[in-house]
């Protein structure tokens, strides 16, 4: 499958069009950026990294019973998806508080949330992500309310499902973000699943391997995302024999 016009250059994805016209292709990049694009660098490999465990947790999600817009793989970075009309929300699944809660709320840095917290942020570079409550959601025509309770109830499925998944590594699923799109008459799951937009501490030792290496210096943060790639790796040969 060839790649078509090239129709939205994100900060680590492209998307382009694909032959049929209800499909997308989507290329992991190996640009990394944080702090709304302030930090910027570039590291070979991470695209296929991010890529490939995006493509596992979509499969594991179909799986369980949820739609997600995963189609199948290209290549190690390329990606084809169904086309979804995306709903400019980022939607936050947090069962640790760290990053943003913890510099605007008196939560501590480890602290556990129990039951997680839902934070849903108006995806908006410019206006930096503003958080928007569910009667913003609404007044904003982002969501139905029937859409939002299922957005929400879908969000703490994936919660639970992912958190098991690393508990079952060893790791501590922190946190993490996800979009959704308009899909025929559903939504489902779009955007990616990866460690660009979660974060995942050792259950032991709470070292980092996410996007936070990065963000905060914390090491080598191509190594960090290969041992993730590795667990799975090694889950992927005991269990999908
Ligand atoms: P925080 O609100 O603490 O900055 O982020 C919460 C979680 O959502 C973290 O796992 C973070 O990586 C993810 N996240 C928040 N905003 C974005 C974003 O714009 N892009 C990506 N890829 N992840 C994000």
């Amino acid at each position: 499958m060839e790649l078509g016009e090239l129709l939205y250059k994100g900060k680590a994805k492209s998307i382009y069009k694909s032959e049929k016209d209800d499909e997308l292709i989507s290329c992991f990049r190996d640009d990394m950026t944080a702090f709304n694009g302030e930090k910027k660098d570039c590291f070979s490999g991470k695209g296929a990294y991010n890529a490939s465990v995006s493509a596992f947790f979509f499969n594991y999600l179909e799986k369980n019973g949820v739609k997600t817009h995963f189609v199948k793989m290209l290549d190690e970075r390329t990606m084809v998806v169904k086309k979804l009309q995306m709903i400019p929300l980022e939607v936050i699944a947090r069962n640790v508080a760290a990053g943003s809660i913890v510099k605007k709320l008196p939560f501590k840095e480890g602290q556990i949330l129990n039951p997680p917290v839902i934070i849903t942020d108006y995806k908006d570079d410019e206006r930096g992500d503003p958080s928007v409550n569910d009667d913003l959601i609404l007044a904003l025509g982002l969501l139905t309310s029937s859409e939002l309770k299922e957005v929400k109830e879908t969000t703490l499925r994936i919660n639970k499902l992912l958190y098991d998944f690393f508990d079952e590594l060893g790791m501590v699923l922190v946190d993490f973000k996800i979009e959704f799109g308009r899909y025929k008459n559903g939504i489902i799951l779009g955007d990616e699943i990866s460690m660009d937009s979660m974060r995942l501490w050792d259950r032991e030792t709470k070292e980092s391997f996410d996007k936070d290496v990065y963000r905060y210096n914390k090491g080598n943060v191509m190594s960090a995302y290969g041992k993730v790639v590795e667990k799975i790796e090694g889950w992927k040969k005991e269990h999908l024999k």
